[in-house]
């Protein structure tokens, strides 16, 4: 019973799965792998979810802290959104978010993780992107939305642009996603203050950790956050 519950869920979620597969030794594991996909998947964009991006940054935290790699937490949010679905319709403000999911994933290398971590806001982990690349990727994403034209189901064709944040994880020093995030969203509201579609980044990689990371230096696991 609780299996065609999750069958029905899958199916659902466009996936659908022939008798074929459920009768195999590994059925079972065939399901199991299908719920853990939709379950890290926002419906949306097909991106990463917000559950699966806060995973993904615990993890980059806990390798950056061993090795000692540069990694850059952007965030992003998309500007007047509002002022979109107003004057275009919820249908047409829902494509520009699957638009610019894609166009996030087209900009960025296969080993960033892009997720849609909010209504029309996005987070991109970049692992091993040292400052001296950071404002160029920010920049190369912000310009690709800003000069792509969208077209709607409805003909219509609009234009948006995108307000980006950027913070580093701390070298050698265990943060945490919370204060990671915090960070990152700290240049996004100022890239808004400052008017929109552009790019703030922190000036540098160490001289922003606060005392708090530091202190976390010697945690076990970043993935305790979470417990
Ligand atoms: P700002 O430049 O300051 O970001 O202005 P904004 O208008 O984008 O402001 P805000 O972030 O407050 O507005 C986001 C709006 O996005 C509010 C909400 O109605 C809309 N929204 C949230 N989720 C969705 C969604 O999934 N689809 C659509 N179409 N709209 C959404
Ligand atoms: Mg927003
Ligand atoms: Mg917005």
């Amino acid at each position: 019973m609780q299996l065609d519950l999750a069958l029905q869920l899958l199916r659902h979620a466009g996936h659908e799965l022939v008798p074929e597969v459920l009768q195999s030794p590994r059925g079972l594991q065939t399901v199991i792998d299908a719920l853990v996909e939709i379950s890290s998947r926002d419906a949306l964009t097909g991106l990463a979810n917000r559950r699966s991006f806060e995973l993904s940054l615990a993890r980059e935290i806990d390798r950056v802290a061993r090795s000692g790699e540069a990694a850059l937490l952007l965030t992003l949010d998309i500007d007047h959104f509002k002022r979109i679905n107003d004057s275009h319709g919820h249908a047409a403000g829902d494509e520009v978010i699957r638009a610019v999911a894609a166009m996030l994933t087209e900009t960025v290398r296969p080993m960033d993780l892009v997720a849609r971590v909010g209504g029309e806001e996005f987070a991109v982990i970049l692992p091993n992107c040292s400052a001296q690349f950071a404002e160029r990727v920010a920049d190369r994403i912000r310009s690709k939305v800003q000069s792509a034209l969208i077209t709607t189901c409805t003909g219509d064709t609009l234009q948006a642009t995108i307000s980006i944040g950027g913070a580093y994880a701390p070298q050698w020093v265990r943060s945490s996603p919370v204060m990671w995030t915090e960070r990152a969203d700290r240049q996004l509201y100022r890239a808004k203050a400052l008017g929109r579609n552009r790019v703030c980044l922190e000036p540098s990689a160490s001289s922003t950790v606060s005392a708090e990371e530091k202190e976390l230096l010697f945690a076990l696991s970043p993935l305790h956050d979470h417990e």
